[in-house]
C-alpha cells in the first residue's frame, strides 16, 4: 500500500537528536549533557507554570480560536503588530506556506541552514532554490535577490542555526527591496542578539518575521510561535491553519513567559558568558556566534566522528553533516549548565 504515498515522502524527513536515554544506555553513563537541541536548560519558572495549572482546568473546552490571551501579551510586550501564533515556529512556517505556496511555485532558501524550510516547501509542492552563503557564512544580498527574484518566499534564518552569525539589517533590507514575494526571516534566536528588524515591518509590506518560545522562554516542550506579519496577510493565515492549533495551555504559560525577563535574562547571561569561554578554551575553531549554540570546526576530523567520540564521554551535540550545503566538519554545541558546557570543554579537548 506504500504505493499510496506521495513521493515527497520517501525519503529524508527531519534529523532529531540523538535520544539521551540511550546514549546513557549505551555508554554507561548516568547523566548525559544535553547540548544538541539549543534548548534553554532551565525549567520555566514556578510562577510561569502556574499560569497553565488554571488553563488545564478548562481543558474540557476548544481553546480560543484567536489565541486572544497570547496575542494581547504580544502587543503589550512588542507593540501594536499584527501578530499570528502556531504549534512552534515550525506551525507557522508550515501554515505561512499554506497560505502562500501553491504546487510548481518557487522557495528560495539562504543555505546552509535549519532544514525545515525546505522540507515545508516540498511538501506544498514548491521548487526549492538553495541558494549558498558565502565562505564565511554571510548572506551575499545581491546573489540572493537574484534568485529569489520570481519566488513567493525567499527564507532567511538570522541567526542562522547552524552558523550562529546574524545578517545586519541593511542587508535583509536589500532582499526586501529586491524581491516580488515575502521574505520570511526566522528570528528563532534573536533574543541572544543585538540586532532589530522589527523597524523593517513599518517600511515593507513583503516581510514576515517568525520567533518562537522554544528557545530563551524554556517552553519548547509546549509548542508555541509567532510571527510578526503584514496586515494584508493575517486573515488569510488564519484561514488556512488547522483550526486551534495552539491550546489554551501553552498559550496562557507562553503569556506569562514573555513577561518573566528575569527567567530569560538570566540565560541570556550565561549564553554570553559561556560563548566567550567556548572560543578561548575548546582547542578547535569556533566560530562567532549571536545565537545560544557556536558551530565548531572540527577539521581534519568529522563532525559524526567528534559527536560520536562527545556521545562516549555523555555529551550530546549535534553533527552538522545532515545540513546540505555544509562541509561535513562541523559541530554545533548548545550552551546549557555550568557542569554541561565544562564537561563539553574537558572531553573535547581530550579527544
Ligand atoms: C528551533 C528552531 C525553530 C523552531 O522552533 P519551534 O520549536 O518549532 O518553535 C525555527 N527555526 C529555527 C532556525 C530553529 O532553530
Amino acid at each position: 500500500m506504500e504505493r499510496l504515498v506521495r513521493d515527497c515522502f520517501r525519503n529524508g524527513g527531519y534529523v532529531f537528536a540523538e535520544r539521551p536515554e540511550e546514549i546513557a544506555k549505551r555508554h554507561g553513563i548516568s547523566r548525559v549533557a544535553r547540548l544538541a537541541s539549543n534548548e534553554n536548560p532551565d525549567p520555566p519558572s514556578a510562577a510561569t507554570l502556574g499560569c497553565g495549572i488554571a488553563a488545564l482546568h478548562q481543558a474540557n473546552r476548544y481553546p480560543d480560536e484567536r489565541v486572544d490571551v497570547l496575542v494581547a501579551a504580544l502587543k503589550r510586550h512588542f507593540g501594536e503588530y499584527p501578530f499570528v501564533t502556531g504549534v512552534g515556529m515550525d506551525g507557522v512556517i508550515e501554515t505561512l506556506f499554506r497560505t502562500l505556496v501553491d504546487c510548481g511555485d518557487t522557495v528560495a532558501i539562504a543555505t546552509p541552514t535549519f532544514s525545515f524550510y525546505s522540507l515545508a516547501a516540498v511538501a506544498q509542492g514548491a521548487t526549492v532554490v538553495p541558494v549558498q552563503r558565502r565562505d564565511d557564512f554571510s548572506i551575499d544580498p545581491k546573489k540572493l535577490s537574484a534568485a529569489g527574484k520570481d519566488a513567493k518566499v525567499v527564507v532567511l534564518c538570522s541567526p542562522n542555526n547552524p552558523t550562529g552569525n546574524a545578517t545586519p539589517v541593511d542587508a535583509v533590507e536589500e532582499v526586501l527591496c529586491a524581491i516580488s514575494g515575502v521574505l520570511f526571516l526566522d528570528c528563532a534566536y534573536v533574543e541572544f542578539s543585538d540586532i532589530d528588524y522589527l523597524p523593517l515591518l513599518k517600511r515593507y509590506d513583503n516581510l514576515v518575521i517568525g520567533r518562537t518560545f522554544s528557545k530563551v522562554h524554556s517552553l519548547a516542550g509546549l509548542r508555541i510561535g509567532y510571527a510578526f506579519v503584514p496586515a494584508w496577510l493575517q486573515p488569510y493565515y488564519l484561514r488556512a491553519g488547522t483550526p486551534f492549533s495552539v491550546n489554551n495551555v501553552s498559550a496562557a504559560v507562553a503569556a506569562a513567559a514573555l513577561f518573566d525577563t528575569e527567567h530569560a535574562e538570566r540565560y541570556r547571561a550565561q549564553v554570553s558568558r559561556w560563548r566567550e569561554r567556548f572560543r578561548s578554551e575548546v582547542k578547535y575553531p569556533v566560530l562567532p556566534s549571536d545565537a545560544n549554540f557556536v558551530m565548531v570546526d572540527v577539521s581534519p576530523s568529522s563532525g559524526d566522528a567528534v559527536a560520536g567520540g562527545l556521545a562516549a564521554n555523555g555529551v550530546i551535540v549535534r553533527s552538522c553533516r545532515s545540513f546540505p550545503g555544509l562541509a561535513d566538519h562541523y559541530i554545533r554545541v548548545s550552551v546549557g549548565e555550568d557542569w554541561e558546557n565544562e564537561r563539553f570543554i574537558q572531553a573535547i579537548n581530550n579527544l
